[in-house]
């Protein structure tokens, strides 16, 4: 990765960007990122819902953040928080992004992650089109209809509401650059982990659960579709791309992703293994944890990524479930900057 663009656009000294979602996995990356570079950070959070921020917590930035309440459902709050951080940059972070809970609230899942996002586009157009605006698209929107890995041609067949929702996100953002020659990214990303990662999702929940079986503190694992295949990558590395794309001539999208995709099976043998655990006495198949329909493969081709951005993911899948699982282990050994991020999620 190189700061190439951005030196030629002049110094990153004193921009300023406003992060939807602030006090989620890839805000807090983002925001320590950003503020490295001399950026004045402005986040969003949901009032009155997110009252900790224990991962901004964890990476030591919360006071650096300018934290502003938006509910993406509410246009008047997203027009203040805008006219409030003057941004050079937005980065769309904010959704309900939880899978399993799009299928129970799809209505509400479409509100904030497909509307909210043209509701932001909308502002933007009206307040100062020279906004920079990065989408956070998903992988989920291409559904695993093949197991060919999927880059920024492919076509799209979302498998939940929460994809259906952002495919309406990521055409809205591209149709903002086509229709209104605003520089709008919509970045692609393959599932992104850390240990700050909630534990709603798998390789969180398994890390977690690794590490208290370690510590005596529970007996087994329960997991749902263990042979889903994902690209995992780390959220740290992920948030570097989505800087990179905004800091280009010409705006386009892009996949983010590692280019290789391991089951959740060999996820959780992995885990087990790097805590010196066996996992067939440890790990529990439950039926009711299966979705109503899944993805079953999910592989990017971040080829653009490499080519224009001299970006690539470093961390690979073991070096990721080492440093998910050896972090929780810590964390639940009674480290207090994680007991806070731990106590925040349950
Ligand atoms: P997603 O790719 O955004 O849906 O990320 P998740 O981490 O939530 O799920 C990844 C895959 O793990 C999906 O195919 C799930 O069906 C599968 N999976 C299996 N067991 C579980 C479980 O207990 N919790 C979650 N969240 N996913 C599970």
């Amino acid at each position: 990765m190189n700061d190439r663009d951005a030196t030629e656009r002049g110094s990153t000294s004193g921009r300023r960007c406003l992060i939807t979602g602030v006090t989620g996995q890839d805000g807090a990356y983002l925001s320590r990122f950003l503020l490295a570079k001399g950026y004045e950070v402005w986040g969003t959070y949901v009032q009155g819902v997110e009252t900790d921020t224990p991962r901004l917590d964890a990476l030591g930035v919360t006071e650096k953040v300018n934290l502003v309440p938006l509910d993406l459902t509410d246009t008047a709050q997203i027009r203040a928080a805008i006219e409030s951080a003057r941004p050079h940059e937005i980065y769309n972070f904010a959704a309900q992004s939880n899978v399993a809970v799009a299928f129970k609230r799809p209505v509400y899942t479409g509100d904030v992650t497909a509307l909210g996002a043209a509701r932001i586009l909308d502002a933007v157009h009206d307040i100062d089109p020279s906004i920079r605006f990065y989408q956070a698209s998903s992988s989920e929107m291409f559904g695993g209809a093949s197991s060919e890995p999927f880059d920024e041609d492919s076509s799209f067949r979302p498998r939940s509401p929460y994809a259906t929702a952002k495919v309406y996100a990521h055409w809205t953002t591209v149709n903002y650059r086509e229709a209104h020659g605003m520089f709008t990214v919509s970045g692609i990303c393959f599932n992104h982990e850390s240990p700050l990662r909630p534990p709603e999702f798998v390789t969180r929940k398994i890390s977690l659960a690794v590490a208290r079986i370690k510590l005596g503190l529970a007996e087994e694992l329960s997991l749902g579709n263990v042979s889903a295949r994902r690209d995992w990558g780390h959220a740290r590395e992920y948030v570097e791309g989505m800087w990179l794309a905004l800091q280009q001539d010409e705006p386009m999208d892009y996949v983010f992703a590692t280019g290789e995709a391991h089951s959740v099976e060999e996820f959780a043998e992995e885990a087990f293994a790097v805590a010196g655990l066996d996992v067939e006495r440890r790990l529990r198949i439950d039926p009711s944890l299966m979705r109503p329909t899944d993805v079953d493969v999910s592989l990017g081709n971040p080829a653009r990524a490499a080519e224009r951005l001299g970006w690539t993911a470093a961390t690979r899948f073991h070096g990721l479930v080492r440093e998910m699982v050896e972090a929780d282990i810590g964390l639940l050994s009674g480290g207090a900057r994680g007991e806070a991020i731990y106590a925040a999620e349950r």
